[in-house]
């Protein structure tokens, strides 16, 4: 069996190093051109070639999404963004559009190209057609069954793709107009407003104001808003498939999101092939991480049966988040025992934490002291991204992850 790529969402140069740290073979991102997804979580090219020297100097691949769906407009400016990729020395590119897909095989056809999943592969066949152009890997459609992606397997001998956790979109893999038609945002250019998320009602044109609730069951309006995909416990059989790649949506989250995805996931694949027996024992800690980050709830999706009401989170549009993101770990002294720590939201001396380091399991603790950059004790550090140090009688990797559990939802 052949051990698959974890291959994790890079949305700037922090979630990069954080997804490598915490076990991730590879990352895509976007460039400020060409790739689904506009304003934040887009690389300059020096940011580029910063996390490409970054993740090849720890034998990470780095794929850049060039999955617009373009316009004749837009063709002019492709040929010269390609060449500076493969300049970039990246690993591959990711496409959606024919267009895009020819002139990258004009351009640059050594370059690797990966058909994205917005192209909605659902079959051997479209995977054998992008192999015969010259296609290095398909991303299949999230839309498929356990059997049907075997089966493309079994038909096919082109690197396959297959997304393992994420949010979904009530289309056609994120191929949508309601972000256009409801809010001007073009869902095909990277900027859905996902409507899909918004709470409907019923207006009759004669009575305006007056807006009747829109009822799927009796728990509520959300009608096109999906669970998100988990198939952590569908990864022995995926394996057993032959996949070559497993992919965690989400270029838009949080590191810590990012970091802590790629942990359970690191952790699983490793087990598979290191104690397959344990997979099973293991899988209750690790969906029980899972819950930790921001989330609408777990679907499988379409792997098992079509998607019913219950992969639908109709009580609510907004995410689950049972803990927030506190710090992050700079660097520790052994001499001192302290840990240098980045604030990313405020703590307070005597709240109780868990520190997530990047391959090994979470710590439990107890905050009895924070010091300021002067030494002085502190109750908390009232500035954002302030560095403050705290006593820690264990080793801390950099890039450990502080968190803290709550209970509401936001
Ligand atoms: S509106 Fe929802 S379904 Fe449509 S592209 Fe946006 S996230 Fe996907």
């Amino acid at each position: 069996m052949k051990k698959p790529e974890l291959l994790a969402p890079a949305g700037n140069l922090e979630k990069l190093e954080m997804a490598i740290s915490f076990g991730a073979d590879a990352v895509y991102l976007g460039g400020k051109s060409f790739g689904l997804r506009s304003g934040a979580g887009n690389f300059s090219q020096e940011e580029m070639k910063e996390g490409i020297e970054l993740a090849h100097g720890k034998k990470a691949r780095v794929y850049v999404a060039v999955n617009v769906f373009t316009h004749n407009n837009d063709l002019a400016a492709l040929p010269d963004y390609l060449k500076e990729l493969e300049e970039l020395n990246v690993d591959g590119i990711i496409v959606s559009d024919p267009g895009v897909f020819l002139t990258a095989r004009n351009t640059v056809p050594t370059l690797p190209v990966h058909i994205s999943t917005q192209a909605n592969t659902t079959n051997w066949a479209a995977v054998g057609f992008w192999q015969e152009a010259g296609a290095k890997r398909v991303v299949l459609a999230r839309e498929l069954s356990r059997r049907e992606i075997c089966e493309i397997r079994q038909r096919s001998s082109i690197e396959l793709e297959v997304f393992v956790h994420g949010a979904m979109c009530i289309s056609y893999s994120g191929r949508c107009l309601l972000s256009n038609y409801l809010a001007e945002r073009n869902a095909n250019q990277g900027d859905c407003a996902h409507p899909c998320r918004w709470k409907y009602h019923l207006v009759e044109e004669k009575r305006p104001g007056q807006y009747w609730p829109v009822f799927e069951d009796e728990r509520g309006t959300y009608v096109f808003n999906s669970k998100d995909l988990c198939l952590l416990q569908s990864l022995p059989e995926l394996i057993d498939c032959g996949i070559d790649s497993f992919k965690i949506e989400g270029r838009m989250k949080s590191a810590f999101y990012v970091a802590s995805v790629v942990k359970v996931y690191r952790e699983a694949i490793d087990t598979i092939f290191s104690d397959s027996e344990k997979f099973f024992q293991k899988l209750p800690g690790w969906q029980e991480e899972l819950l930790k980050v921001s989330h609408r709830g777990y679907t499988t999706g379409f792997f098992h049966n079509k998607p019913s009401k219950e992969d639908q989170r109709y009580s609510a549009s907004t995410y689950i988040k049972n803990h927030d993101f506190i710090g992050v770990v700079i660097d520790y002294d052994s001499e001192k025992q302290e840990v240098l720590l980045e604030q990313r939201n405020r703590f307070f001396v005597g709240e109780e934490i868990e520190f997530l380091p990047p391959r090994r399991p979470f710590i439990k603790w107890s905050l009895d002291s924070i010091k300021d950059d002067t030494g002085a004790e502190i109750e908390s550090a009232p500035h954002p991204q302030q560095l403050v140090t705290i006593p820690v009688p264990f080793r801390l990797e950099p890039g450990t992850i502080m968190r803290r559990a709550r209970q509401e939802e936001s």
